[in-house]
């Protein structure tokens, strides 16, 4: 076999969950947007949904038909970017609640659905989705009156808790919402972070639940194994990979392993990491290829079957900080090849 393995720990993604729940006295919602961070949404949202999670949110209708489908009916299934047009039969028929976000949103979801579930979603300076403060002002009255499920918004600064963006956006938000009956949401993992005034209602992790940061103590969830294709001597003065970029100072002895740029490693981490046999950690060399990359094993005193590069010790964010990412990046990037394994 020549392709990684992507196991994914459900029980440490439970763990996550229920640590990032145990800061707040609120619900705490689970966020599997973008295939649940590139780990499988179906399978991600089925664990979660057995450890008690009641309300799942999703980017676009297309994923919560996924969503729904793994999880059947039953939990709550919420739409960030809201009831687009040619959204209305996936909204019906898989139970999808859409966070509106706009006047034109409102209007097509009272008008093709009424009487259908649906939250809305506020702009509190982030200006990326949801309703500016003198449209919701507009609307505030008869949106009300059709009782949506949740009020929401999103802090565009909650990973830096010292910004100030963050009071700004959270004064805005009580503004926006003050007496309101419907149930509120402003906190990701960053915002669980700041505290109780961010929590509200509802909890919208993401990052935090698949050991990203910045949830400093979230369990690594996703662990990559790379089959080793070959083991070669080199000569001092050889050279590996793509542009000579490694020359051997030593005798030396090379593996080249089965997974490269094409698997999200990206090519800039280069040399800043290494990969791992057990708990010894081996160089990366030369250029990460599409498919490959060399890795000096001449320490290692023998020729391993394969190496882990994403594991408890390097985790998601050191990849990231080597190729001048985030986390997020990472793990949404490690793409289809993957051979994928659940354990629980
Ligand atoms: C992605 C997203 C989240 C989850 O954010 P994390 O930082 O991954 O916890 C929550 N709310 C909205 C609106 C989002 O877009």
């Amino acid at each position: 076999m020549a392709t990684a393995t992507l196991t994914i720990d459900l029980a440490a993604l439970i763990r996550n969950w229920k640590a990032l729940d145990a800061k707040t006295n609120c619900e705490t919602a689970a966020v599997v947007k973008a295939n649940g961070y590139g780990l499988g949404a179906g399978r991600v949202a089925r664990s979660l949904a057995n450890a008690g999670v009641r309300k799942f949110f999703v980017a676009a209708v297309e994923e919560g038909v996924e969503v729904r489908q793994a999880l059947g009916p039953g939990p709550e299934i919420n739409v960030f970017s809201g009831h687009m047009s040619g959204d209305t039969d996936m909204i019906h028929d898989m139970q999808l609640t859409p966070m509106v976000n706009s006047i034109d949103q409102m209007l097509r979801h009272v008008e093709s659905l009424p009487g259908h579930d649906f939250g809305v979603q506020l702009d509190t300076g982030m200006n990326r989705l949801g309703m500016e403060p003198a449209e919701w002002a507009a609307l505030r009255e008869i949106v009300e009156k059709q009782t949506p499920t949740l009020v929401m918004s999103h802090l565009a600064c909650a990973d830096e808790p010292d910004h100030p963006m963050n009071a700004i956006q959270l004064r805005s938000f009580l503004e926006m919402t003050q007496g309101i009956d419907a149930p509120r949401s402003l906190a990701a993992t960053g915002g669980i972070l700041l505290g109780p005034d961010y929590h509200f209602d509802v909890t919208r992790p993401g990052v935090g639940l698949y050991g990203g940061m910045p949830f400093e103590d979230a369990e690594a969830v996703a662990h990559v194994s790379i089959p080793v294709i070959q083991c070669r001597d080199l000569d001092e003065g050889e050279t590996v990979g793509y542009s000579n970029t490694w020359t051997a100072e030593r005798p030396s002895r090379v593996a080249t392993i089965a997974a490269g740029y094409a698997d999200g490693l990206i090519r800039k981490m280069g040399a800043d990491v290494s990969v791992f046999h057990g708990s010894v950690a081996c160089p990366v060399i030369g250029r990460i290829s599409m498919d490959m990359i060399g890795v000096d094993i001449t320490d290692l005193g023998e020729d391993p079957r394969e190496l882990d590069i994403l594991t408890e010790d390097q985790t998601v964010d050191m990849l990231a900080d080597a190729a001048g990412t985030i986390g997020y990046e990472i793990l949404t990037s490690l793409g289809g090849r993957y051979t994928r394994r659940y354990s629980s």
